[in-house]
C-alpha cells in the first residue's frame, strides 16, 4: 500500500519512531548534562551520538540541524549547576558550530558512501553485454513475485545462430541484434520487463493481468524476426530464434526452478529451428531420464554392461551366409535393455561414441579370430559414427589393431549411415576413401533415409548399399517395389552390392530375388544372435544349404 506522499506506510512509521529515539537521546543526554553538574564535564560529548545517528538515517543536512539543536538546547544548561554558572555565549556557539559541522560533515560522507553503494548494486544488477537488468536482477523481481503470491509467465528468447553470425559476418552485428529485439520486446512488454540472462539470452517477465495482450505482441515480434531475413548495418541475414514459455501458477518457491522450466521449454525442437515452446512435464521427464542414461552410459563399459551380437547377412543369389553385422547392446545395471538408437544418439552427443566403437572394433575382431580358429570364416561388418570417421585418433587405432591382429581387413565391413554422409563433405569422404584404400569394404546404411540422391551417391566410396527397413516393409506397395528396383539395378551398373536390411517374411524374399537383390539381412532367417547361438545358426544353415 502506498500513501499520498509516494512512500509506502512502512517506511513513514519507521522514520517516525527513528525521530522519537533522536529527540529522546537528545532530552537524555541534556538530563544527564545537568544531573552531572553541568557543562563543564564531559557528557556532553555525548550528543555526537544523536547527530551522528540522524546524519546516517537521513543525511548531511539532517546532521547540520541536530548539530545546531543540540548545541542550542546544550546551551541553555549551566557550565556549573551547583553554583550556577551559566555558560559565556562564546562557548555555547562555538559547541553549536562544532556540533553543526560534525553532523553535515558525517551525513555528507553517509551520503556518499550510500550514493557508491547504489551505483554498485546498480552494476551488478546490469548485464555486461546490453543496456538491460541482468539474471540477478531478473532472480531478485521473480522472488518478490513468489513472496507476493503473484501468477506470471516467464518467457526464455534464445537466439541460436548467434554464434554463425559472428563468425561468418560480423563480430558486433551480434550485439545489435539482440539489442534492437530488446527494444521491440521492451516497447511491447514494458521497459523492466526485459532481461538479458546471457549473451544470446533474453527472458521476458509478463505478468498475470496482461498476460494474453503481451503474449501476441511478443509472439508477432518474433514472427518477424524468423520469417523473413532481417536487414541491418548493410548485412541481410537470417535470426533463428526458440522461444520457451513456462506459465508460472505458484507451484515452485525459488526462481531457479521457474527460470529452468522456461530454459527445458525451449529445449523442444529441432536444435536450431526456430519456434515458440510451452513448458511440457512428459518432455521434462524424458530429458530426466535420458540424463539418467548419460550418467549410467559413461560407466557401462567399465562394468561390463556391454556386449555385442552379430546378426547373419545371406547371398540370396548363392543361398550361402556372406557375413554378419556386429550390433551393440547394452543392459543397464544388468536388467534393463536400452535402445541402441537412443544410447548411440546420447553417446554421439556426449562424445562418448568413440568409446562404444573402441570397445565394439576390438570384440569383433577378438571374435573373428575366435571364430577362425573353429573354421568359421565369416566376414563383420560394424556400425562407425560419422564423428569416429573424423576422429584422428579412431584410424590410429584400427590401423594399430591391423598390425598386431592377424586379420584381413576385407574381413571387415564399415557401415556408415547414409543420413550422415553429405557428398561435398570433402573431410569426411577423403577418411571413406583413405579406409576403403586400407582395404576395408565399406556399406552405405539405412540407404533412402537420408538426403543424398542416385546422383551424389556416385560420388561417395562405398562397396555394398544396404536399402533402409522402411522400404522392405513396404514392398507390396507397386511404388516403394518400382522404387527399390530401380535402386537395385542402378547399383548394379556401377558393380555395387545391394544388401536389403529389415527382411521379415518369405513374400519380401520372392521380391527380392525377381529384383535380382544380392543379399538379405532380417528376422525372417535371423534375429541378432550372440556368439554361440551365431556358432549353432552357421552349422544348420551349411548343413541345409
Ligand atoms: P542398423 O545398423 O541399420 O542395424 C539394423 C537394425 O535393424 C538393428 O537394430 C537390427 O536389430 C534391426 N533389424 C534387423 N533385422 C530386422 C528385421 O527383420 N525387422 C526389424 N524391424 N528390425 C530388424 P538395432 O540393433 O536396434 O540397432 C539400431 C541402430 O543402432 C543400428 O541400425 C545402427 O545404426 C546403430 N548401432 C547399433 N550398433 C552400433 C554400434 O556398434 N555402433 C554404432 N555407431 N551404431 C550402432
Ligand atoms: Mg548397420
Ligand atoms: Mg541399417
Amino acid at each position: 500500500m502506498h500513501s499520498i506522499f509516494g512512500r509506502s506506510d512502512k517506511s513513514i512509521r519507521m522514520n517516525l519512531i527513528k525521530m522519537l529515539v533522536i529527540c529522546f537521546m537528545i532530552v537524555a543526554v541534556l538530563q544527564t548534562v545537568y544531573l552531572t553538574g553541568g557543562t563543564k564535564k564531559a557528557f556532553v560529548q555525548l550528543m555526537f551520538i544523536p547527530i551522528i545517528l540522524s546524519s546516517l538515517f537521513w543525511g548531511a543536512y539532517a546532521g547540520l540541524a541536530v548539530g545546531i539543536i543540540g548545541g542550542i538546547f546544550a546551551g541553555t544548561i549551566p557550565l556549573d549547576v551547583s553554583q550556577d554558572i551559566m555558560q559565556d555565549p562564546i562557548n555555547w556557539i562555538s559547541r553549536s558550530i562544532i556540533f553543526s559541522i560534525i553532523g553535515f560533515t558525517t551525513g555528507y560522507l553517509f551520503d556518499k558512501i550510500n550514493r557508491l553503494n547504489a551505483e554498485k548494486q546498480e552494476r551488478n544488477l546490469k548485464s555486461p553485454f546490453y543496456n538491460l537488468p541482468n539474471a540477478q536482477q531478473l532472480f531478485y523481481d521473480l522472488e518478490n513475485r513468489i513472496k507476493a503470491g503473484e501468477h506470471f509467465r516467464l518467457v526464455s528468447i534464445k537466439l541460436t545462430n548467434l554464434y554463425e553470425i559472428e563468425k561468418y559476418i560480423d563480430n558486433k552485428l551480434t550485439f545489435d541484434i539482440v539489442e534492437n529485439l530488446a527494444k521491440k520486446l521492451e516497447h511491447s512488454c514494458g521497459r523492466k520487463a526485459v532481461y538479458s540472462y546471457e549473451k544470446d539470452e533474453l527472458i521476458v517477465l509478463i505478468c498475470d493481468f496482461c498476460l494474453n495482450e503481451y503474449e501476441e505482441k511478443l509472439k508477432r515480434i518474433l514472427d518477424n524476426y524468423v520469417s523473413s531475413p532481417i536487414k541491418m548495418n548493410g548485412y541481410k541475414f537470417r535470426v533463428s530464434i526458440k522461444v520457451g514459455i513456462y506459465l508460472y501458477k505458484g507451484e515452485e518457491t525459488t526462481p531457479i526452478e521457474i527460470y529452468n522450466k522456461a530454459r527445458i521449454a525451449y529445449e523442444q525442437g529441432e536444435p536450431n529451428k526456430s519456434g515458440v515452446y510451452y513448458y511440457d512435464r512428459n518432455f521434462e521427464k524424458k530429458r530426466r531420464e535420458n540424463q539418467d542414461i548419460t550418467g549410467a552410459l559413461l560407466e557401462s563399459i567399465i562394468k561390463n554392461e556391454m556386449y555385442v551380437v552379430y546378426q547373419p547377412k545371406i547371398d540370396i543369389v548363392n543361398n550361402k551366409i556372406s557375413g554378419v553385422e556386429a550390433l551393440v547392446r547394452w543392459k543397464r545395471n544388468g536388467t534393463d535393455y536400452i535402445e541402441p538408437n537412443i544410447f548411440i544418439t546420447i553417446a554421439e552427443e556426449i562424445g562418448f561414441i568413440n568409446k562404444i566403437s573402441e570397445f565394439v572394433f576390438k570384440s569383433v575382431t577378438k571374435q573373428i579370430m575366435e571364430w577362425k580358429s573353429k573354421g568359421i570364416k565369416v566376414k563383420c561388418s560394424v556400425n562407425v559414427s560419422v564423428y569416429d570417421l573424423l576422429d584422428e585418433y579412431y584410424t590410429y587405432w584400427v590401423n594399430g589393431i591391423f598390425s598386431d591382429e592377424d586379420i584381413d581387413r576385407s574381413d571387415f565391413e564399415i557401415e556408415i549411415t547414409e543420413r550422415v554422409i553429405a557428398y561435398n563433405d570433402k573431410k569426411l569422404l577423403d577418411k571413406m576413401y583413405y579406409f576403403k584404400e586400407k582395404g576395408f569394404l565399406i556399406s552405405i546404411d539405412d540407404f533412402g533415409t537420408g538426403y543424398n540422391s542416385l546422383m551424389s551417391i556416385g560420388e561417395i566410396p562405398f562397396d555394398k548399399l544396404k536399402i533402409d527397413k522402411y522400404f522392405i516393409s513396404r514392398l507390396n506397395r507397386i511404388e516403394v517395389a518400382e522404387l527399390v528396383k530401380s535402386i537395385i539395378q542402378y547399383a548394379h551398373t556401377f558393380g555395387k552390392i545391394v544388401v536389403a536390411e529389415g527382411v521379415e517374411n518369405e513374400e519380401q524374399i520372392k521380391i527380392l530375388k525377381s529384383f535380382n537383390c544380392d543379399e538379405v539381412q532380417g528376422y525372417y532367417f535371423s534375429k541378432p544372435l550372440m556368439p554361440e547361438e551365431f556358432e549353432e545358426f552357421y552349422s544348420k544353415f551349411n548343413k541345409l544349404s
